[in-house]
């Protein structure tokens, strides 16, 4: 009975959890008052008009930036301020963004192995054991040996996807993934995010991609100007949307 509990205590507990958070970039008012749960497991897309503080309140996740006030906390915890426990949290929170950010002058195996052997410690044999899976995971396999420039974007993005689960991250975010991409490689990225979010994978996803949105995602989170505006399931926001800002955007996108 009260093991029970406490697993459904833990369970319930957010993975991400932001409280009252504030940015200022100078003047600008980055972020205002940003309040968001994430539960272990669940897809959360966020969309919004460009400005409106998306890639800047994914970047306080993982303390690529800082923030001026409020709470960060992943699976409980508050955000480490630096060394090693920074270096945990980069590893724990997954990121992959629009440029696909591999490292030009290493192999695909190695871009893939390389942090695990750093930062965890792995043996080589080991990493490069987990690399060739996580390749033919995300279906690449077979490039394993040539540089990231031979590689066309579509597959340049799927590596940066299995690099980032090289780690065993807690939580993967997505900042615009395919935004850089020619529209005929957007579905194999997609197709791999999908696939993540079947298995799991607790994802905060940044996309225009409202296709995907609406296929993935568990909840839909509306940004503009620095704030959340809406916050509802896929068919509730665009079926229904209660914003101004949000039915204009939409009317725009769609
Ligand atoms: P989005 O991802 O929704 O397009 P961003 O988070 O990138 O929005 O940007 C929000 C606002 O903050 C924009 O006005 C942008 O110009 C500004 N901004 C982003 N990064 C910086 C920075 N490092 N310094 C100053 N202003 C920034
Ligand atoms: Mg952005």
């Amino acid at each position: 009975m009260s093991e029970e509990k406490i697993y459904r205590t833990d369970d319930s507990r957010p993975l991400v959890e932001l409280t009252h958070v504030e940015k200022h970039f100078g003047d600008l008012h980055v972020l205002k008052d940003i309040n968001l749960k994430v539960a272990k497991g669940e897809v959360l897309v966020v969309v919004g008009p460009s400005g409106s503080g998306k890639s800047t309140m994914c970047r306080t996740i993982n303390r690529l930036e800082t923030i001026d006030s409020g709470d960060i906390r992943i699976d409980g915890k508050p955000l480490p301020q630096e060394g090693k426990e920074l270096a945990r949290l980069r590893a724990e929170v997954g990121m992959v963004f629009q440029s696909f950010n591999l490292f030009a002058n290493k192999t695909i195996l190695e871009n893939v192995a390389l942090a695990p052997i750093r930062v965890r410690h792995m043996a080589k044999k080991e990493a490069e054991d987990q690399a060739m899976e996580l390749l033919a995971r995300v279906g690449v396999d077979s490039q394993a040996s040539k540089m990231p420039a031979q590689l066309s974007g579509g597959q340049q993005q799927r590596v940066a996807i299995a690099r980032a689960l090289a780690m065993h991250p807690k939580v993967m975010l997505f900042d615009e993934p395919t935004s850089a991409l020619d529209p005929e490689m957007v579905n194999e990225v997609l197709d791999v995010m999908i696939e993540l979010a079947h298995e799991g994978m607790t994802m905060i996803c940044v996309t225009h991609e409202m296709g995907f949105a609406r296929r993935a995602a568990d909840r839909i989170v509306f940004m503009a100007d620095g704030q959340i505006l809406e916050e509802a399931s896929p068919d509730e926001f665009f079926d229904h949307p209660k914003s101004e800002r949000a039915k204009d955007f939409l009317s725009k996108i769609l």
